[in-house]
């Protein structure tokens, strides 16, 4: 290591959603001649955060791999979740304490340790003891990130639900209603709620906080952000999107890219609900019926579980043999993991149905690709009323997971998005706007030149 070399460690938490923002950001640091350590929780939940991790330390020798042994947590002690992922930032949690002799021992010692959102409670006893600067990535959209930091002065605890306003109104953002708050949040006693009204309240206790968005896309919160007008206390914010897709991630989709290859210019709306939403039967057949009826090509990722190591069933049991013939002569659906960003790439794709997960806006906004976003749960309503003050798509509010959308509905607004010249224009536009924030000279170049030397000097 050179002497002047900015060690900095990693450590993600569960599910793709939250892995793929640190492996960017490795990657850009890697390249900024940083030493990088990642921490890699063991057992990990799904095979697409494996395979992704395995490609990452094939493409970057210079990381070291810091390997976490989580410790076994019997899941009746989390009340109130049975979804994965959840269970899993609660193992690390739980397991937080097991860090300090791991990363006690690295040499040379670290700068920062750089962990997620969802772990703060946890982590900041380890950064205080060990005295290593603490920033998290925040992995959602900066609207979010003002809800979230913002939460512990409008979130009153009532025993242990959070009790809230009708609408919440943040001092210079647009109110973020009712409706979009996370659901989880008004279950009490959930996992989430619980995490979320703990790690909120100590946001002024981190040195630093990263996000995955640019002024093109979030001007409004930014500025409420940057300028620390938000919270007494509020840790600087640190701009870092958007985080472009790497070469590393590159995965095998020859099949869809060679269809891809004969569809005409922008002609294919490419739908995908990320990496953990599983559908009901019922919505993806209606799903699979708007398609039809919208007329257009399209390509179709459908996912039947949240976890990927679960799906067993192929798509004639999913879909329906009937209606899968009547897809094929305009579509092309798949049942597994696809290579979202050369798709998204791809000129052929000119639409994108999404269910508003953070990562695949900024993709979204990265190539240029309008979305008609149908938010699910979690943060996706508020990052989908993002992606329609911004351009980037439109949204049907009323479409949920909560009631099964009919076919002809979905299909009419398919159609609706795809013949937009007004979507396409604006989400253009703010395509160069992604360009140039990571450009030469552009604004990830400034934060990231910000940000090094911030690190250098808390040791
Ligand atoms: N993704 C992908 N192929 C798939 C499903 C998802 O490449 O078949 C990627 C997608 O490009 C994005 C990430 O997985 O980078 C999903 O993150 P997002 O925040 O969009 O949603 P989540 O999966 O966390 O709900
Ligand atoms: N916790 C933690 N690290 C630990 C132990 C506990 O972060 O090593 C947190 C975690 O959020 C947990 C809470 O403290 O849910 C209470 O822990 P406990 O083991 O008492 O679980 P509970 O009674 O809430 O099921």
């Amino acid at each position: 290591m050179q002497p002047d070399q900015t060690h900095i460690a990693l450590l993600p938490s569960a599910g793709m959603g939250h892995l793929t923002p640190f492996l960017r950001l490795a990657d850009l640091l890697v390249r900024r001649h940083c030493r990088v350590t990642l921490i890699t929780t063991h057992p990990i939940v799904s095979l697409a955060e494996s395979r992704l991790v395995s490609c990452f330390l094939s493409a970057f020798p210079q990381v070291t791999q810091l390997q976490f042994h989580l410790l076994p947590l019997d899941p009746s002690t989390v009340k109130h979740s049975t979804d994965p992922f959840f269970i899993q930032y609660e193992t690390i949690r739980r397991s937080a304490h097991l860090l300090s002799p791991l990363l006690a021992t690295l040499s040379p010692p670290l700068h920062a340790l750089v962990y997620d959102a969802l772990l703060i409670s946890s982590i900041i006893p380890v950064t205080e003891t060990l005295h290593f600067s603490n920033y998290i990535i925040f992995p959602s959209s900066a609207r979010m990130l003002s809800f979230y930091s913002y939460f512990p002065t409008f979130a009153s605890k009532s025993g242990d639900a959070p009790a809230m306003p009708c609408d919440v109104e943040i001092p210079g953002l647009t109110p973020i209603p009712r409706s979009s708050i996370p659901p989880l949040l008004f279950i009490p006693d959930s996992l989430f709620a619980k995490i979320f009204m703990e790690d909120s309240r100590k946001v002024a206790k981190l040195n630093g906080v990263l996000v995955n968005t640019f002024e093109g896309l979030e001007a409004q919160s930014l500025e409420v952000l940057t300028g620390r007008k938000l919270l007494e206390g509020m840790p600087s914010v640190f701009v870092v999107g958007p985080l472009p897709p790497c070469e590393f991630e590159r995965g095998e989709c020859g099949d869809q890219l060679k269809w891809l290859d004969e569809q005409p210019a922008r002609s294919v709306v490419y739908v995908s609900f990320g990496s953990r939403t599983a559908m009901s039967r019922d919505q993806i057949r209606e799903v699979g019926e708007g398609l039809v009826k919208s007329g257009c090509r399209f390509l179709w990722v459908i996912k039947d579980k949240k976890v990927d190591k679960e799906e067993e069933e192929g798509l004639d049991e999913v879909v329906g043999h009937e209606l899968m013939e009547r897809m094929e002569a305009k579509g092309l659906v798949v049942k597994k993991w696809v290579d979202q960003p050369q798709i998204l790439g791809h000129n052929s794709v000119g639409g994108f149905v999404s269910h508003c997960g953070w990562n695949s806006v900024t993709e979204a906004a990265w190539y240029g690709v309008p979305i008609l976003a149908w938010p699910q749960g979690g943060d996706q309503k508020i990052n989908a009323e993002v992606v329609e003050a911004s351009g980037v798509g439109m949204w049907v509010t009323s479409w949920g997971e909560e009631v099964v959308v009919k076919g002809d509905e979905i299909g009419g607004r398919i159609r609706e998005m795809m013949g937009s010249e007004l979507l396409r224009g604006k989400v253009a536009e703010i395509r160069e706007k992604a360009r140039k924030a990571s450009g030469d000279g552009g604004s990830i170049e400034i934060t990231f030149k910000r940000l090094i030397e911030e690190w250098k000097k808390s040791n």
